[in-house]
């Protein structure tokens, strides 16, 4: 199965991304994340995205094409795929539907006030990436991870003035996406407006779809 994981910054894609690829054994590839790591290992794939991610910006459309394109042709991709943060625009839509076969696009639909609080609440492990949040998933120690022991920093892109544009981007660069996926009759909506004790009733949506494609 060939999964797109579509919605705004801070609906969560990443957790919903994180179970359904454990529920169905294929790999996550989260374009935000090979970023991240090409940056952390200072690779020239790095250097060239690090401004675009510290300011929030979209890295240019010929980067990302590439980078998703290479990724996908991959072996552990061979058997599905949850892609979460591609695409971003209409034309790496496009690019998509020449080198793929997508089966579904999901998209995550989250009222706008609740996605500030989720993306400012949120921290992240320096060590292992494990999220968490003040509020919704607090940690057990505070500024500890559960899991490694590491220490849990705000992402650059996720203080209040970034956020701000990176919800612009979206509005202005990657909803459109979504009417462009939706007239190949690719995309179902998910309503994904629940507490995260309640993330089964996001994820039964997802699977009671993916039920009707075997
Ligand atoms: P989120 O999903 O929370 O917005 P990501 O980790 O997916 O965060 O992305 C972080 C940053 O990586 C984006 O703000 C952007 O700079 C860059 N990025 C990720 N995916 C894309 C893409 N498809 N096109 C352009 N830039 C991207
Ligand atoms: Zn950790």
């Amino acid at each position: 199965m060939n999964i797109v994981i579509l919605g705004p910054p801070g609906a969560g894609k990443g957790t919903y991304a994180r179970l359904l690829s454990e529920k169905y054994t294929i790999p996550t590839i989260s374009v935000g994340d090979l970023f991240r790591k090409a940056i952390t290992d200072e690779t020239k794939l790095g250097k060239s995205v690090k401004n675009y991610l510290s300011s929030g910006e979209l890295v240019p459309d010929k980067i990302v094409i590439e980078v998703v394109k290479n990724r996908l042709e991959e072996e552990d991709c061979k058997k599905g795929f949850l892609l979460d943060g591609y695409p971003r625009t209409v034309p790496q839509a496009e690019a998509m539907m020449n080198f793929n076969r997508i089966d579904v696009a999901f998209n995550f639909v989250v009222p706008d006030d609740v996605i500030a609080s989720r993306i400012g609440g949120r921290r992240t492990c320096s060590k292992c990436g494990a999220i968490f949040h003040l509020i919704n998933v607090p940690p057990k120690v505070e500024g500890i991870c559960d899991i490694c022991g590491g220490t849990l920093i705000q992402r650059v892109d996720e203080k209040p003035q970034i956020i701000k544009n990176r919800l612009e981007i979206f509005r202005e660069k990657t909803k459109p996406v979504a009417d462009y996926l939706r007239t190949k009759g690719l995309v179902v909506d998910i309503d994904a407006n629940y507490p995260i004790e309640e993330i089964d009733k996001i994820i039964d949506q997802c699977e009671n779809y993916l039920q009707t494609l075997r």
